[in-house]
């Protein structure tokens, strides 16, 4: 914990709904649900209006139907949450060269390294109202909301206080206050399991856990989990502020606007990825063991597999093939299998447990060298009109009415709202499903895929 409020958490609020609002102008002020919209899909943002009726992240997308029948249910576009996200996490290197991306809308900054005059509670307080401003002008009206304080823990639990479009400093010296009345569960690392268990002990609040004392939780929880909760629990947070070129693993991901079901694509896609990954590691002078594939299902879902190796690599094949292995893994669960084939909207691969020396050749095996790993022909990505799949909020484009929406589809029918982020609110068209004057509408300049690191929520 530093002695002065240097550390600052930035979020956008309900990021993936409130870039839908911007560019939808009719759905302004409306509810609006983002996730996966099928039978099995999970909510991963609803808008404000939307959670004014007991819609949240994680729910399952039938109960937000009951919850909110009204809300616009859109699938996600993830071409337009990257371009957003590219323009925040630029302007907040253009502040400080250390700038820690959590996920796409989420970051800590560095301001000991944003050549301020001093970090006064005042200063920082002007500094982070006009980064606001200047986020809300550079995306063309998103929110952010700010918490600024002597330590990660304390800055994150801010920018959460006063959400939406908020903004608290916490001054040096008040943390503890601040922390005694909240939940345990404000903690890092205090989910469920852990929460109950300290439930049953009578620990409910940071207070709780601050009189229970080391001993106490360190016979509740273990050494390395009660010992960190202890130091946390009083404030005690000197995690540092690490950029993305300091990250502890190298990581390639891709996220697709159109659910990925062929499995040979994905594999092949997944090679590529391990292909990037060791070009990095190796220029980085870096060699890592675990090899983590991460994978984000047409409903929304995400999960990830890891596998470690005996030493570290940095050979493109050898963290291909280990990819492979737990791609194929996944293929064949029982849970997994199915939502595989149902379709993938995110593939990554990385690599942690870094070393800074690579062990030499001994993944030099035989099969290593052979042909099979060089570049393969990968077939496009499927198109959504191949799919037959016009997914609510996706853009399209007409060949004479322009630019919109999906609205929705269904029974040999499509349904579409001709606006943009820069139009007023547009008049609603319907369409047969296979109208040749109607495709897919995707940014001019195809983008490099995210390269977030994968240990990122999602
Ligand atoms: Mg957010």
């Amino acid at each position: 914990m530093r002695s002065q409020a240097s550390v600052l958490h930035l979020d956008l609020d309900a990021f993936f709904a409130a870039v839908e609002q911007r560019d939808k102008p009719s759905l302004r002020g409306k509810p609006v649900v983002v996730g996966g919209v099928g039978g099995r899909g999970v909510v991963a943002t609803a808008s404000y209006e939307a959670r004014v009726h007991g819609v949240r992240s994680a729910m399952s997308t039938r109960e937000a139907r009951s919850r909110c029948p009204h809300a616009a249910f859109l699938s996600g576009r993830f071409h337009a949450y990257r371009e957003a996200s590219g323009v925040v996490m630029g302007l907040l290197r253009e502040v400080s060269p250390l700038v820690e991306p959590l996920s796409l809308d989420e970051a800590f900054v560095d301001l000991e390294q944003a050549g301020l005059p001093d970090l006064e509670v005042a200063t920082v307080t002007d500094f982070a109202q006009d980064l606001r401003r200047r986020v809300h002008e550079a995306t063309d009206g998103l929110t952010a909301s700010v918490g600024v304080a002597t330590s990660k823990l304390l800055a994150k639990i801010a920018s959460d206080l006063d959400k939406p479009d908020g903004l608290v400093v916490v001054a040096p010296g008040t943390e503890q206050e601040l922390l005694r009345p909240m939940r345990a569960t404000i903690i890092p690392g205090v989910g469920p399991a852990t929460a109950e268990r300290l439930r049953r002990a009578g620990i409910t609040t940071v207070a709780d856990l601050e009189e229970a004392g080391l001993d106490e939780l360190v016979r509740l929880l273990g050494r390395a989990h009660g010992g960190g909760l202890h130091l946390l629990s009083r404030a005690r947070d000197d995690r540092p502020v690490v950029a993305e070129r300091e990250a502890k693993s190298v990581s390639v991901e891709g996220t697709y606007d159109t659910d990925l079901s062929d499995l040979r694509l994905i594999e092949g896609l997944l090679a590529r990825q391990a292909g990037e990954v060791a070009t990095r590691l190796r220029a980085a002078g870096l060699s890592g063991r675990t090899v983590t594939i991460k994978v984000r299902f047409h409903d929304f879902t995400t999960l990830s597999r890891s596998t470690t190796l005996a030493s570290p690599t940095d050979h493109g094949p050898t963290v291909a093939r280990s990819a492979r292995a737990l791609l194929a893994e996944l293929v064949a669960g029982p849970d997994t299998g199915p939502q595989v084939r149902a379709g993938v909207r995110l593939l990554g691969v990385g690599v942690s447990g870094l070393a800074d020396w690579v062990q030499e050749d001994l993944f030099a095996d035989a099969e290593d060298d052979g042909a099979e790993e060089e570049d393969e022909e990968l077939p496009e990505p499927p198109r959504a009109r191949h799919l037959g799949a016009w997914a609510p909020g996706m853009d399209v484009v007409h060949a004479e009415l322009g630019r919109g929406w999906v609205w929705g589809a269904g029974r040999g029918v499509v349904t579409v709202r001709f606006e943009t982020r820069e139009t007023p609110a547009g008049p609603v068209r319907s369409f047969p499903d296979d109208d040749p004057a109607l495709r897919a509408w995707t940014p001019p300049v195809p983008e490099e895929p995210a390269q977030d690191p994968l240990s990122g929520p999602a």
